[in-house]
């Protein structure tokens, strides 16, 4: 490891927030930002830092003041406000208490802020605040826990790092561990840093450059010295598994397993309308990955509790070992999977049985199944409610598997013989103390009160007390004809429900715009896949591509469609052949895959095909798009037949013109419009208001509306399938009968 350090950004950071916050908070800023840009370091609001410095306060008077990481916010993206400040005079008087629980901890951390609405502090605030040093850096670094994670873990490391620095046992962080270190840095005063077993490294320095380099030497250290203990088992067999065959974790082997491992992690629910509450899946499938899995003792080595205690709400204690699967026979792959699943959820009930009594009142218990499962020549395939926590899962145990692998490889014997239970971790009273510790909890719940606040926005309004949120957190979309003006709002309705959107279109710029505006606003929540719906590897290979990003499919929207207009007389077999391929066969393309797809992952889905009013009320000079639309949706109608026993519900929405959405023009109404037009004699303008004027509601409909009509079945308000929602304005010929 290198240091990043430069003294250009540092004093560009002092530019940028030294008048309004100090130097010090400026250059904590700065140093703090370049370790959490080091995922070797710390991962995901790991890690904590602080500085001492004077605070002035309203009434001119100055006290000595420590400002710390706020708990659970990201290093990689703090700012000064980032670490509140606190009185440092008292909190250094509480050193003296023979013991001091969490609650009363906050409390005290909470009511001696310099300002009242900075956030709640670190957990380790009382280090920070118990050694003398003017910045002080906290890093969970991957290096060190290779060097303490193992059984010689305290000898290990002090011979890998020296007797400079101090080494403690494991210990639970908060008051006593704050003690602790005080304790004995005091004995030591020349020590340059110190580790704590199971948990990470402290540095300290008089400048923010003397403690972050302090904390890339220490780290260096570890890792040369883990280097030259390093004897890579060499791998004895195949590193794919029976899955697939050849040449590691293809993208067909994840495509198979992935669907059955998310139907199998989705968690019942008791609710007949939404019986599972889905997660998101991430993979890791990379070469080191597949290494990993394949070395000697993976199993006893890999499947054991985690670096630090900060990951049992992403990951649990352990993870989900699948192996032996069968390659050929699907249903068996599937009675595997979910047995194995079953089998980890009764093994975490008993684990919760037996701690019961240390359970704090008013916390929940976490659902009982796996958040990380490991599949030999596979890959490992990481859950969480959302995007956001799968991805957070999936990056711990990238690191995770890494430092467990090179424990095993530093063991000090040839790792193919002796490699079993050569990773240590912490006891299992331990690790459920940690899982359930209320300060934890306290972080998921502000994430997830983040998570709504920006998945919320479909709602308007606040929902009526006790109706279900139109909220599809966890579900994963695919939206053909994505690009189009009704595709365009399909998709933002979606993403603002908390859905992950995958926008197909035929590739070209149209989607690729439609991408990059939806990613501004929606970030990774969304991506661009090449699709034409005419062609069935196409959708084949786009809904694997779906499957292999996010774990599966819930929701398919097939919108894509295109027009023509012409008498019947006038009209020309291969432009109705071309509408009829579209309309007609890709319709039947995109929901022949749903199906398979759907009933694969076993947790039912929804199919909202986008049909027309033209279907119910034909117009002249319409009628390949009329007939062909009217064939996509009878095949809609049969699909709900033939798929309602999987509770896969299918249903329509009937628009009327929709003419733009934002800036994107409707496709269909720059081919059908000017005919309109000179048909009734209107300008562009004259001929919305036309459409408006015709409903009995006077609307003017929108692909806002279309999307909302969407939400209502994908949300599953009522029982409902085979049905058409007509999106209007109230057209009386065109009312579904
Ligand atoms: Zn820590």
């Amino acid at each position: 490891m290198r240091s990043k350090w430069s003294d250009e950004e540092a004093a560009a950071f002092v530019a940028r927030y030294g008048d309004e916050w100090g130097t010090p908070l400026a250059l904590r800023t700065y140093s703090s930002r370049l370790l959490g840009s080091e995922p070797g370091l710390v991962l995901h609001g790991g890690g904590n830092s602080s500085v001492k410095a004077p605070w002035r306060s309203l009434l001119g008077e100055e006290i000595p003041a420590v400002f710390v990481k706020g708990s659970g916010l990201d290093m990689a993206s703090i700012d000064p406000a980032g670490h509140p400040g606190l009185d440092l005079g008292y909190l250094r008087r509480l050193r003296a208490l023979s013991d001091l629980d969490d609650a009363t901890m906050v409390d005290q951390l909470r009511t001696h802020l310099l300002c009242a609405d900075s956030p709640t502090p670190s957990i380790e605030a009382l280090v920070h605040a118990f050694l003398p040093a003017i910045f002080i850096d906290h890093t969970h670094a991957d290096a060190i826990l290779a060097l303490t994670n193992r059984a010689d873990g305290l000898a290990f490391a002090q011979e890998a790092l020296g007797e400079e620095v101090i080494v403690l046992p494991y210990l639970t962080p908060g008051f006593r561990l704050a003690q602790a270190a005080a304790d004995a840095l005091a004995e030591r005063p020349d020590a340059v840093g110190m580790v704590w077993s199971h948990h990470g490294l402290v540095t300290w320095g008089p400048t923010a450059r003397e403690s972050y380099e302090s904390t890339v030497d220490l780290v260096s250290r570890a890792e040369r010295f883990l280097e030259s203990r390093r004897r890579p088992a060499a791998v004895t067999g195949s590193v794919a598994g029976p899955v697939h065959a050849e040449g590691g974790a293809s993208n067909e082997s994840r495509s198979t397993v992935v669907p059955l491992i998310r139907g199998a992690l989705a968690e019942h629910t008791g609710d007949c309308d939404r019986p599972y509450r889905r997660v998101v899946v991430q993979s890791l499938t990379d070469a080191g990955m597949l290494t990993a899995l394949a070395a000697p003792h993976a199993r006893e080595n890999l499947v054991s509790p985690p670096l630090t205690t900060d990951h049992l709400i992403r990951t649990k204690a352990l993870p989900l070992w699948l192996e032996g699967l069968p390659s050929d026979d699907d249903v068996a792959l599937r009675e595997q999977i979910v047995a194995s699943v079953d089998e980890y959820c009764r093994a975490y009930e008993d684990y919760l049985a037996r701690h019961e009594s240390a359970m704090p009142p008013g916390v929940q218990p976490f659902d009982s199944r796996p958040r990380v499962v490991l599949v030999p020549g596979v890959g490992a395939f990481c859950a969480g409610p959302d995007l956001r926590e799968a991805m957070i899962a999936r990056d711990i145990t990238a690191h995770t598997v890494a430092v467990k692998t090179l424990v095993a490889e530093t063991a000090g014997v040839e790792p193919a013989i002796a490699a079993a239970g050569s990773y240590v971790g912490l006891p299992e009273a331990e690790l459920f103390k940690m899982e359930y510790r209320t300060l934890q909890h306290a972080k998921l719940s502000r994430a997830s009160a983040v998570a709504v606040g920006t998945t919320g926005a479909a709602v308007k309004s606040p929902a009526p007390a006790g109706a279900p949120p139109l909220c599809l957190r966890g579900h994963v979309a695919v939206v053909t004809g994505a690009a189009g003006a009704i595709g365009t709002g399909i998709c933002w309705g979606l993403l603002a429900a908390g859905c992950l959107v995958a926008a197909t279109d035929l590739p070209g710029e149209p989607l690729d715009r439609l991408v990059s505006d939806l990613a501004a606003e929606f970030g990774p929540n969304v991506v661009g896949v090449s699709l034409d719906v005419t062609d069935s590897v196409s959708v084949g290979e786009a809904f694997a591509r779906v499957t292999t990003l996010w774990g599966g499919v819930d929701l398919v929207i097939p919108n894509a469609g295109i027009a023509a207009v012409a008498s019947l007389a006038d009209l020309d077999l291969e432009c109705y052949r071309r509408l009829e391929r579209v309309n007609v066969e890709g319709t039947l393309l995109v929901l022949s895959e749903a199906a398979r797809l759907l009933r694969r992952q076993g947790t039912g889905g929804d199919i909202v095909l986008v049909s027309t009013k033209n279907v119910f009320a034909p117009g002249a000079n319409f009628g390949a798009y009329s007939s062909t639309k009217a064939a996509a949706h009878q095949l809609g109608r049969i699909a709900s037949l033939e798929l309602a026993s999987d509770d896969i519900r299918v249903n329509m929405v009937a628009p009327d013109a929709v003419f733009s959405h934002g800036t994107c023009r409707s496709g269909l109404w720059a081919e059908v419009g000017p005919d309109r037009m000179k048909a009734r004699g209107l300008d562009e303008a004259g001929l919305e208001t036309y459409y408006q004027n015709r409903n009995l509601l006077k609307a003017r409909v929108t692909a806002e509306h279309v999307a909302n009509a969407i939400l209502f079945f994908a949300t599953r308000q009522t029982p409902t399938t085979g049905a058409t929602l007509p999106v209007d304005g109230g057209l009386p010929d065109s009312t579904p009968r």
